[in-house]
This record gives C-alpha cells, sequence and structure tokens, in this order.
C-alpha cells in the first residue's frame, strides 16, 4: 500500500495493482539510467492548491533545458510516492509534460509525454477506480472513454502516437486532465465529490495535528 505523507499523480487503484493492458511497449523508454532514478524529488501540490486548476502551456523548443531537468525528477517523484502517473501541475509547473508508468514494479515502462493530445477516443467507456497523488487516500470509480489514441512529443522532439486500453487509457486521460486543471473528482455528482473532499480535508486536518 501507500506511504504516509504527500503523494504525486495518479495512484494505482488498488484493485487494478500490478494489471497492466499497455497498447505499444515499444514506444516506451525502457529501463531509467541511474541518474533519472536519483534525480531529486519534488514536492507535490495537494488539492486544494490553486496550481492544480490552471492550464498547463504548450511547451517550445527553449524550454528544452527545464524540460530535460524536470521529466527524471518527476518520474523518481512518481515512483517513490508511489505512483502510475504525474502532470507537471502536481509539481508547482504549468508545461504541458506528464510521466506515466502503469508497468508493474519489476518491469518498468516509462514514459514521457510532451505537449500530450488526445486525438481520438472510443465511444464505448470503461469505469475504473481513480485515485490521485494531489487527492491524497481518496479513490473513487470514474467513467471515461475505454479506448483513445494520444498524440505527443517524446524527449527528443519526435512526433508519435499511442493507442491504449485499459488502465493505460485511464491514465492518460486523467493526467491529461491535469494538464487542463481537470481534476478525477470533476467527473463524479456533486454529493459523491463533496463526501470525498471532506473526507480529505479531515484526514489533512488530522495529519497537521499530528
Ligand atoms: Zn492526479
Amino acid at each position: 500500500m501507500r506511504h504516509p505523507g504527500p503523494y504525486v499523480g495518479m495512484v494505482l487503484p488498488r484493485c487494478k495493482r500490478g494489471r497492466v493492458a499497455a497498447a505499444s511497449p515499444a514506444d516506451y523508454m525502457r529501463g531509467m539510467s541511474e541518474t533519472e532514478t536519483s534525480a531529486p524529488l519534488l514536492p507535490i501540490l495537494i488539492y486544494p492548491d490553486s496550481t492544480l486548476r490552471k492550464a498547463a502551456r504548450p511547451i517550445t523548443p527553449a524550454d528544452a533545458d527545464e524540460v530535460r531537468r524536470l521529466v527524471p525528477s518527476m518520474f523518481a517523484t512518481m515512483y517513490k510516492a508511489p505512483g502510475i502517473g504525474l502532470a507537471a501541475n502536481q509539481i508547482g509547473s504549468l508545461l504541458r509534460v506528464i510521466v506515466v508508468d502503469v508497468a508493474p514494479k519489476e518491469e518498468p515502462h516509462p514514459l514521457a509525454l510532451i505537449n500530450p493530445e488526445i486525438i481520438a477516443k472510443s465511444s464505448e467507456t470503461a469505469t475504473q477506480e481513480e485515485g490521485c497523488l494531489s487527492i491524497p487516500d481518496q479513490y473513487a470509480e470514474v467513467t471515461r472513454p475505454a479506448r483513445v489514441k494520444v498524440r505527443y512529443q517524446d524527449m527528443q522532439g519526435a512526433r508519435k502516437e499511442i493507442e491504449a486500453d485499459g488502465l493505460l487509457a485511464a491514465c492518460l486521460q486523467h493526467e491529461i486532465d491535469h494538464l487542463n486543471g481537470v481534476l478525477f473528482v470533476d467527473y463524479l455528482s456533486a454529493l459523491k465529490r463533496n463526501m470525498l473532499l471532506r473526507k480529505l480535508a479531515k484526514a489533512m486536518r488530522e495529519q497537521q495535528a499530528r
């Protein structure tokens, strides 16, 4: 289960831990260097931090140095949490970059997506339990398109596309939502959302009191 303390990104749903349907494993950056995994951890913004509600801006070639600095730290922070996805908003940067890895721990499939964009989605939907490292320890079922096609640039600036279903599809949609200031609780009924956010506020108060 999860460590106590602040978290980042999308949390692997409890029921889905270890079960992965990755669409194009060849697209993934397999294995990470020692430098990448030991990159400095970044503090995670927790709801209701206002940066979580802001839209991130497209990354241009002028941002290359910042992105190269940021992405290894985003991976390190996501793995440490542990989470399966992290958007730049969650660590206080408003650049359009997300990192995801929904693979089991023994076989990491890290994927960094620059300027990701959903270019197609299925009319068929799927419901999965989601959690968010910016909304620690709160989970709810969210219904989204079951399959998506995402266009993005990789770390070398090459244009790529990935088709995803299952957990990866939900994770990509969850993280791209973050870049638009959207959170998974926005998909819940007002009643469910208010209940969940009240539980979060209570847990945060208790944590601060300790
Ligand atoms: Zn999230």
